[in-house]
């Protein structure tokens, strides 16, 4: 993938050439395709980016004895004062 970015770019360069008007959009839009593919290319050689994202999610505490109760931190129920447990 990131290998055959450089000539892929090359080629489209290449067929231009000849149409002179067309240069500077292709320029530009070759410079946003360059930056697209880098990404792509970068997120696909390398690890995934979101993996660290995982196991941030809110903890939540619920009582055994009552589901309705969820709170953000652990305590106690307020209706029965169980220790609350974390939710799955
Ligand atoms: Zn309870």
């Amino acid at each position: 993938m990131c290998i055959l970015i450089t000539p892929i770019i090359s080629h489209i360069l290449r067929h231009y050439e000849k149409t002179m008007h067309k240069i500077k959009l292709m320029i530009s839009l070759l410079a946003m395709l360059t930056v697209s593919l880098a990404v792509i290319g970068v997120a696909g050689c390398g690890r995934p980016a979101a993996e660290q994202r995982s196991g941030q999610q809110a903890r939540q505490y619920t009582c055994p004895m009552h589901p309705e109760v969820v709170q953000d931190n652990p305590g106690n129920c307020p209706k029965c004062n169980m220790k609350l447990v974390e939710k799955q």
